[in-house]
């Protein structure tokens, strides 16, 4: 029988994950497909009484839909919970589990393309305290680092994440970044400024150490002006795009069986989609 899997969001049509796993679908000759799926927030209960009919292994959730599915959801793990969001869904059972897999997509990139980045790490940046700041935060508490200061420009919306994410955190205002700089030995943007180009006002990456790993989570475009102003001080930098890809490798193993593999060539594939 053909599994089905589908990411769900409204709207749907920018996302590159049908082009992901229609890659490695085809890479490992599985009969299966993988649909984006237009859901309005109304027609998401309708939308899980389809799942509990069993027509689909499951899927993926995004924006809007990322924290409403939670009381849809006959489980969620531990995980997901401490995030706050659900982005990968499984049916088993006619029952839906919810997960969070953005957290190993964020650890899974930095893995790949900066082998040991969080090896004796005293001090990390983080900037931006939205949702996408939360798996970021869980993923950087797995890793024993000493302190990661949130830096936020509305600086509440920082406190109530570190009050809900237990790790060794400290919140600061945006201008704090020229204090904490030389002692920063990775900095990650969780925040949408580089989005289409746009870029921070009054960020001093000069004040970095010169060893520092610079990361920005936006892929669109893949080189935004923060990684271009890192590079171009011969800062070590890795895109966001990779995050996308390794966030996709657990949904993928557990509906159609098989742990892909994030390749150079897939990689190469989505690059030549977005905006440069
Ligand atoms: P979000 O919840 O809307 O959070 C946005 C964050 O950006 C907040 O911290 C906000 O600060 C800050 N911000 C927005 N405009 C700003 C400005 N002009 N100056 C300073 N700070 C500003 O968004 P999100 O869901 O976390 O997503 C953030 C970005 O991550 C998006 O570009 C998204 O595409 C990307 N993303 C990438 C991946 C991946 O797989 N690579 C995964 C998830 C998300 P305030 O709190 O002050 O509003």
């Amino acid at each position: 029988m053909t599994r089905k899997a589908f990411v769900i969001g409204h709207p749907i049509n920018h996302s590159r994950s049908p082009l992901i796993h229609g890659d490695w679908l085809s890479e490992h000759q599985i009969d299966g497909s993988y649909t984006a799926i237009d859901v309005a927030p109304v027609e998401l209960p309708q939308f899980f009484d389809r799942l509990r009919s069993g027509e689909f292994a499951g899927g993926n959730v995004t924006i809007p839909h990322k924290e409403a599915v939670f009381a849809l959801c006959d489980s969620v793990d531990p995980l997901a919970r401490s995030i706050g969001a659900v982005n990968t869904l499984v049916v088993d059972d006619n029952r839906v589990h919810g997960t969070n897999t953005d957290y190993l997509g964020f650890l899974g990139n930095l893995d790949a393309l900066a082998p040991g980045w969080s090896d004796n790490l005293p001090q990390a940046i983080v900037l931006g305290a939205g949702g996408a700041a939360r798996a970021v935060l869980v993923a950087l508490a797995s890793r024993g680092i000493g302190t990661v200061h949130l830096l936020n420009r509305t600086l509440p919306n920082a406190q109530k994440l570190v009050a809900e994410i237990p790790g060794p955190f400290q919140t600061h205002e945006m201008s704090a970044f020229a204090r904490l700089a030389p002692g920063a030995g990775l900095v990650v943007n969780t925040t949408s400024i580089g989005m289409h180009g746009t870029r921070f006002d009054d960020l001093d990456l000069s004040l970095l150490p010169k060893t520092a790993l610079v990361t920005d989570i936006v892929y669109t475009p893949q080189l935004t002006p923060l990684l271009a102003d890192a590079q171009a001080l011969g800062l070590k930098t890795v895109d966001g795009l990779g995050m996308l890809l390794h966030q996709a490798v657990p949904g993928f193993e557990a509906w159609f069986g098989v742990r892909p593999t994030v390749t150079a060539a897939l990689r190469a594939r989505i690059e030549a989609t977005l905006e440069h």
